[in-house]
């Protein structure tokens, strides 16, 4: 496709942009394809993508209800970390990290992947032994991670409250320097311009709302643009996996839940890493136009409801200002909410399921977007082999019969911690 100088650009917007190319097809629907993902968020996107890329699978479609990157994807903090503790995740992590570093050159589109570091607090002096044990872990694992003391924070971010009366006393902290942010629409918007590129139909304004079975097998969907045939259905739908999943008579072991999000009024920069803490659940980090971006906790009821509500806001809001008391003053612009796919034990799955030729990619509780690099390479192996990858062997859906789980508990997110 061709690409504009900068003159060019100048040109186009003079003339209204009314040259410019759209970023992918707007496809009709065709009746049939080799493989279906269903839902256009980061995942579903990026399955896609490597699908047709590792695979040369050449007949894929896309099918998004609404529009592409309208769910979670464009919902969340945009936190990219990988300091996971369990033996599957830890790797899984890893590999997400790597295909970051190389995300923007490999979709020829700027994710605006920050490697900016995340400090996550500890705020007892449990956390600090907890964190110490997890560090190692990490540190044999190969990834990169430190341990910094109470004077390191302080030193880092000096703005936090650290006097006697602090709420949340600050006790020391692990920093990992390769995490960051990465532009979130940017993210789906890059997946989807490359796959289609790769000749992936992406449809929009199709919500699937059945299935068709043939000698046993899956064999298409029925959506509200009418039935489409495939041999191969991934279920890619996030928040929405239970309902889903419940349309072939699958029972998940996932919850919905709301998880809200904040931005304030833009500032000149203040906090240069991503800052968290495990308990209060909380994390602050500052968008590149100045806002500082701000999320907390589940709501503690299941929901499918995709919006903010105020009894967290003010929670929210109290930490906030009890960790970082100088922001007391700023305003609050917007906060909205995404609906979280928790499974059970904090671990996704990535898996294939017992229905043959329906596959599933969900449970990505709080931490999906930064997996979503390695989530569609192990997704779309999956799909394409019938078997998982070596990366997502630990992710089946089968775990939860047997009672192989894996509690990231702490390190992740952990349902339990409710
Ligand atoms: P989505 O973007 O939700 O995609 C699923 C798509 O499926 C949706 O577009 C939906 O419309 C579509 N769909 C649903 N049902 C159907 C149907 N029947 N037919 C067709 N399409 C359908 N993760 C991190 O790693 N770091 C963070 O800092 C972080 N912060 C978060 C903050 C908030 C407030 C939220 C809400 C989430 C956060 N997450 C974070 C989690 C992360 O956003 C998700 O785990 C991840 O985006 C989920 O994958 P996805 O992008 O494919 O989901």
């Amino acid at each position: 496709m061709k690409e504009y100088s900068g003159l060019q650009i100048i040109r186009h917007a003079l003339a209204g942009n009314l040259g410019w190319r759209r970023a992918w097809r707007d496809p009709g629907v065709k009746r049939e394809y080799d493989v279906v993902i269903i839902g256009g968020g980061g995942h579903g996107l990026a399955t896609a993508y490597y699908l047709a890329k590792n695979h040369g699978i050449k007949r894929i479609a896309v099918l998004e209800k609404g529009y592409l990157g309208g769910g979670n994807v464009g919902r969340n903090t945009t936190i990219v970390r990988s300091n996971y503790m369990i033996d599957g995740n830890t790797q899984f992590y890893d590999w997400s990290m790597q295909l970051w570093e190389g995300l923007s050159q490999e979709l020829n589109y700027n994710v605006m992947f920050s490697q900016r570091g995340q400090i996550t607090l500890a705020n007892t002096p449990d956390q600090v032994d907890s964190f110490a044990r997890r560090l190692n872990i990490m540190k044999l694992n190969g990834i990169d991670c430190e341990l910094w003391s109470r004077d390191q924070v302080r030193k880092a971010v000096p703005y936090l409250d650290y006097s006697d009366s602090a709420r949340f006393p600050v006790h020391g902290a692990m920093y990992q320097g390769k995490a960051g942010t990465a532009r979130h629409d940017a993210v789906a918007w890059g997946y989807a311009r490359a796959a289609d590129r790769l000749g992936v139909d992406l449809i929009q304004n199709c919500e699937v709302l059945g299935f068709l079975y043939e000698g046993g097998r899956v064999s298409g969907v029925n959506t509200s643009r009418g039935e489409i045939r495939a041999g191969r259905i991934g279920i890619s739908v996030a928040g929405s996996s239970g309902l889903v999943a419940a349309m072939a008579g699958l029972k998940l072991p996932i919850e919905s839940h709301v998880l809200q999000a904040f931005v304030t009024e833009p500032v000149k920069p203040l906090v240069d890493q991503v800052i968290a803490c495990a308990h209060p659940h909380f994390y602050i980090s500052q968008s590149d136009k100045g806002g500082l971006v701000i999320g907390g906790d589940l709501d503690g009821y299941n929901s499918y409801a995709q919006r903010g509500n105020f009894p967290v806001v003010a929670e929210v809001a109290q930490l906030a200002c009890s960790l970082m008391p100088c922001i007391s003053r700023l305003r609050l612009l917007r906060h909205w909410g995404g609906i979280m796919d928790m499974s059970m034990d904090g671990s996704p799955i990535i898996s294939t399921t017992p229905i043959s030729g329906l596959y599933l990619n969900a449970g990505w509780c709080y931490g999906g977007f930064k997996a979503t690099p390695a989530a569609g390479w192990t997704f779309a192996h999956t799909i394409a082999t019938g078997r998982p990858h070596e990366l997502n062997e630990k992710f089946s859906l089968g775990r939860f019969r047997t009672g192989a789980m894996l509690n990231e508990s702490g390190a992740g997110p952990n349902p339990n911690a409710h």
